[in-house]
């Protein structure tokens, strides 16, 4: 199977219609290997690329369960739920203030099992943010 014909599966089971903006958008953030935000989508998607057809996308991906938004209180970093290569939370992700990029740091892990007894966690998200190696050594 080509990564069209998967990406095609995947929306199918997901009873969503597999239109080639979909396709798109999921190939792109599936081989960015680390949380995408709306803007790299935009750029990576081509200029002519509507801003509202790609949020109303994105959501409708993420309401599917395909794809999740790891940062829903900040600007949003998008990656693939489904799937083989599907995004695990429990790691730190580092936000370069200068590229906007997000990293994830998988040497960085929270232990969620240390939580007391009586807590229940809905949510979980290490974030740390400043330069990253790129950008800390640009002059
Ligand atoms: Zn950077
Ligand atoms: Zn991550």
């Amino acid at each position: 199977m080509d990564a069209k014909t998967i990406y095609h599966e995947i929306l199918k089971e997901s009873n969503l219609s597999a239109t080639r903006f979909r396709i798109n958008t999921l190939k792109e953030i599936d081989m960015a290997g680390r949380p995408i935000s709306r803007n790299e989508l935009m750029e990576k998607l081509g200029s002519n690329t509507d801003r509202v057809t790609l949020y109303r996308n994105l959501q409708g991906l993420c309401d599917a369960g395909i794809i999740e938004n790891v940062d829903p209180e900040g600007s949003g970093y998008f990656v693939m739920k489904y799937g083989k290569k599907a995004h695990t939370q429990h790691h730190l992700h580092f936000e370069c203030t200068a590229c906007k990029k997000l990293y994830c740091i998988h040497e960085i892990v929270g232990d969620i099992s240390k939580i007391p007894t009586g807590f229940n966690v809905k949510s979980f998200y290490l974030l740390a943010k400043g330069t990253c190696e790129a950008c800390s050594t640009k002059t």
